[in-house]
């Protein structure tokens, strides 16, 4: 099946009591059992639970996956995906990272003997010098947030593949729509479905997909134990969410490419970050491994002036000034404020989190309320 028919269909099934169309809303914490132990591949569910276990399908599907797991947010998922490791391993991590990973990184697991390196991935030929025998994990975030640069997966995978160790891509940026990662090797994609999978600002969860049974086995066990798994309602409506993602991401992507072209030419702006424009320093492999670019930009005003930053941000009216990414409506964040503030400044403006960086979340609204909008906000 193509993707689109994916997205409205795999892991769904016509309710075998009613014939109801759309998967149930299972919400029951346990299951009745014909003997002790004897029962229909359902016990208790933190373990398991049906309108999970479509949402799990349906997403492992759009990834080309053999498993998929859901998690109560993108970080339950990652916390899980680090729970492979033991204390003395060490994960080699992109520098421009989602500012929640590097913190539960450093703060969670670095306390427990796992450490962390940060690399500048752009080159994806430069990361094999960094990695020792205790280094056991890849984590590729790609496009990097906010930053949007490009990482190679297929070259990372390669590099895994010799050195044998995982390689983990944060898909959360991308979506499956744009990026499939394990079709270019990767071993587990993560995903924040609270942004461009779930699509509507309406749910937190996260996934991971793996082909790997091994690593699946041990996912599965770790969510099971630690618990971080989510609840039907949340799973209906990323359920629901994820029948449009195909439609969303051709409007987030065609939205993006005008509000890209705009900025550009914008005076008060300086550095403009989306791997759109040939410029670019990794527009190549995004075209190489991505379906199109995507609605998430980012930009610094000239001079690097903070005041004019923020009162952009401030003086939206059709974007709204919030966390997160991916839904139907346009956002603007200010990175150094906000999604990223748990990183020291110094590590922050080294890799390029300067304070006049804006990050817009482009949304599928009208194109022309949306340039309007930014038009009078940069003044
Ligand atoms: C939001 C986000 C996460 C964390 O996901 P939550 O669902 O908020 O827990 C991880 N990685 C990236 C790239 C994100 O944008």
């Amino acid at each position: 099946m193509k993707f689109a028919t994916k997205a409205i269909h795999a892991g769904q099934e016509p309710d075998p009591t009613t014939g109801a169309i759309m998967t149930p809303i299972y919400q029951t914490s346990t299951y009745v059992q014909e003997s002790p132990g004897k029962h229909k591949g359902y016990a208790y569910a933190r373990g398991k639970n049906p309108t999970r276990v479509a949402l799990e399908k349906c997403i492992a599907s759009l990834e080309n996956a053999k498993h998929g797991l859901c998690f109560s947010s993108g970080m339950g998922a990652s916390d899980a995906i680090i729970k492979l490791l033991r204390p003395g391993d060490e994960v080699i991590a992109t520098d421009d990272l989602y500012g929640g990973s590097y913190r539960m990184f450093e703060k969670v697991f670095a306390p427990f003997g796992i450490s962390f390196k940060y690399v500048d991935m752009g080159d994806a030929a430069g990361i094999a010098k960094h990695i020792s025998a205790k280094t056991k994990m890849l984590w590729v975030e790609t496009p990097t947030n906010p930053l949007m640069k490009v990482v190679d997966i297929a070259a990372c995978a390669k590099i895994a593949k010799e050195k044998k160790i995982v390689l983990v891509v944060d898909n959360t940026f991308a979506s499956p729509y744009l990026q499939n990662p394990l079709d270019l090797g990767a071993d587990i994609v993560m995903h924040s479905v609270t942004k461009y999978l779930a699509g509507h600002s309406d749910v937190v969860m996260g996934a991971t997909c793996t082909n790997n049974d091994s690593l699946q086995e041990q996912l599965a066990f770790i969510a099971n134990s630690c618990g971080a798994t989510p609840g039907p309602m949340d799973s209906f409506l990323v359920l629901r969410g994820i029948k449009t993602l195909h439609l969303r991401m051709e409007r987030h992507c065609f939205n993006g490419r005008k509000v890209a072209e705009f900025l550009k030419s914008h005076p008060k702006i300086d550095k403009l970050y989306w791997p759109g424009f040939p410029t670019h320093p990794n527009h190549e492999v995004a075209k190489k491994q991505m379906k199109d670019f995507g609605g998430m930009i980012s930009f610094t005003m000239k001079g690097n002036d903070m005041q004019e930053a923020f009162r952009a941000a401030s003086s939206v009216k059709v974007f709204s000034l919030a966390e997160s990414l991916g839904g139907v409506e346009s956002l603007i964040g200010h990175p150094a404020s906000m999604t990223h503030a748990s990183i020291p400044k110094a590590e922050r403006e080294k890799s390029g989190v300067v304070d006049s960086l804006l990050r817009l979340s482009v949304g599928i609204e009208d194109i022309d309320d949306l340039i309007a909008d930014l038009k009078q906000a940069l003044g």
